[in-house]
């Protein structure tokens, strides 16, 4: 068989397995599996483009290709392998930054030897302005997270201004598309009909790729830290697309699957965020929340109540059904596996527990599944909002762990509060509610909880690794 034949067969194969790995990805039992075979099929693409594509390619560059795959392979093993889960989030803005700027980079190679053709010259700026901006977009969202860039910069008119940045920064990327096009030509000192262009006409691709890194600064540094995993979602859907135009300039089937399952799944992952907090992406991009100006009228009256393990034990003991609400808190304490052991002992005196799922519980999509799976976790005991909401009215004791935003009221009472409109978990349903966090402090969206004052509620305050394992050791006790 000829050589690029089976090459465009590599690619059909390893484009299936990006499709049946996402497919996979979509549930817990299999997104192990599903990961490795598209990570396989990412293999496979590499090593038939190394060696299939091109011919009397010269030692030397398969040495610096290889050793560039060696040293990114082990950078990124070593960072995987050390990131703690609530640390996710930077980890993937990092490497989706390092994404578009291999978007970026292609576009600025490419440039000078595509002179004369439209498609290419669109494929081509499209890929460095879109590469570009996530690439600078992703390294302000990594800042932002890891806490060096804490506080939101706003310009007066930020709004206004990053609009006509962002549309002087398209214009002038269409502008040198046309020129650089045999059509636009006569644009250029040079001749570009399918020549190379001068180094003259070189420096306009520099300057765009200049902008739209300013430009990806500018529309990422006013969002509010807490907003950032929608941003990352979104900039991820951005080097998707970036990928994608690559796969069009070099007529490479994976490479355009790949760049379009991102966008696709990147834009969707950002939209399902988006209606999960009940806010319009606009409203995520151009507005405040998450930063220090949030405020709600929510006025907190009442006292709160106090429990001791000792007290919780007891009415967990007596009760037939517990659902255990997991929040943010949990995974900061790490607390999943004491939680399953504490699961695990009420099972076996015979109370039926449920965990309630919120789609924003915690820092990142599924960061609730992930944590619990990785304490083995049954995963038919995660119940996602809408099937667990209707549960509570004949639930005994509900168990807040590390969660506050999804459990606030204010989002179905207080039209003032930035999460009001907000699908929460009715936990206020149950006939007891316990909430164990460390002290009275607010959560993501910065406004109080007038769940913690419900006459039904009772505080039950520590670090959740040390509070639940006090209440194991309560449970314990109780034969
Ligand atoms: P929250 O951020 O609302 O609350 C977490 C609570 O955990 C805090 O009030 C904190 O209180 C407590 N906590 C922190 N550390 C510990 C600890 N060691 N032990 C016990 N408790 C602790 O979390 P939720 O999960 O309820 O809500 C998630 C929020 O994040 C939502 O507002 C959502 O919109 C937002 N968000 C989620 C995204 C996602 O993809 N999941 C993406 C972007 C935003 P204290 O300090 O008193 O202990």
């Amino acid at each position: 068989m000829e050589k690029y034949a089976l090459l465009e067969i590599i690619y059909l194969i390893g484009s299936v397995t990006f499709i049946i790995g996402l497919k996979m990805m979509g549930n817990a039992r299999s997104a192990r599996n599903g990961n490795l075979i598209a990570a396989a099929g990412m293999i496979l693409a590499i090593l038939g483009t190394l060696f299939l594509h091109e011919n009397d390619v010269k030692i030397v560059v398969y040495a610096l290709i290889l050793s560039a795959i060696a040293l990114g392979t082990i950078v990124g093993w070593m960072t995987a392998k050390r990131v703690q889960m609530t640390k996710m989030p930077e980890l993937v803005s990092m490497f989706n930054g390092m994404g578009g700027a291999c978007a970026a980079l292609i576009g600025l190679m490419e440039y000078e030897h595509n002179a004369g053709s439209v498609g290419a010259m669109i494929a081509i700026v499209a890929g460095t302005v879109i590469g570009s901006i996530s690439f600078s977009g992703s390294i302000i969202a990594f800042l932002k997270l890891n806490g060096t860039m804490n506080k939101p910069i706003r310009l007066p008119s930020y709004n206004i201004i990053n609009t006509i940045v962002m549309i002087s920064v398209f214009a002038f990327a269409g502008w040198i598309a046309y020129a650089s096009s045999a059509e636009g030509g006569s644009l250029w000192a040079s001749s570009v009909n399918g020549a190379e262009l001068s180094q003259g006409s070189m420096l306009f691709i520099y300057l765009l790729f200049a902008v739209a890194i300013v430009y990806g600064i500018l529309f990422t540094i006013p969002i509010g830290g807490a907003d950032m995993p929608v941003v990352i979602s979104l900039l991820n859907s951005f080097t998707g697309l970036a990928a994608a135009f690559g796969g069009f300039l070099y007529d490479n089937k994976i490479m355009l699957t790949g760049g379009i399952l991102v966008g696709s799944a990147g834009t969707l992952l950002t939209l399902v965020m988006c209606k999960a907090m009940n806010r319009p992406l606009t409203n995520v991009i151009f507005g405040a929340f998450g930063g220090s100006t949030t405020s709600s009228t929510t006025e907190v009256k009442g006292a709160i109540k106090d429990a001791s393990a000792t007290d919780i034990a007891i009415l967990m003991n007596y009760s037939k059904k517990v659902v255990i609400v997991p929040g943010y808190g949990l995974a900061v304490a790490q607390a999943q596996h004491v939680i399953h052991e504490l699961e695990q002992l009420l099972e076996e005196r015979g109370v039926e527990v449920k965990y309630a799922i919120h789609p924003v519980a915690g820092r990142m999509p599924g960061h609730m599944n992930v944590l619990l799976a990785e304490s083995n976790v049954a995963y038919e005991k995660l119940v996602e909002m809408d099937d667990i909401n209707p549960e509570f009215d004949q639930t005994d004791v509900v168990l807040v762990v590390g969660a506050n935003d999804v459990v606030n009221p204010a989002a179905k009472t207080d039209p003032s509060s930035p999460i009001y409109g907000m699908p929460i978990l009715e936990v206020d349903h149950a006939k007891h509610i316990i909430v164990n966090k460390r002290s009275m402090s607010a959560g993501y969206a910065g406004i109080d909880n007038l769940l913690f004052y419900d006459p039904k509620c009772s505080m039950f305050f520590g670090d959740a690794k040390k509070a639940l394992t006090e209440l194991v050791n309560e449970l314990k006790n109780l034969d």
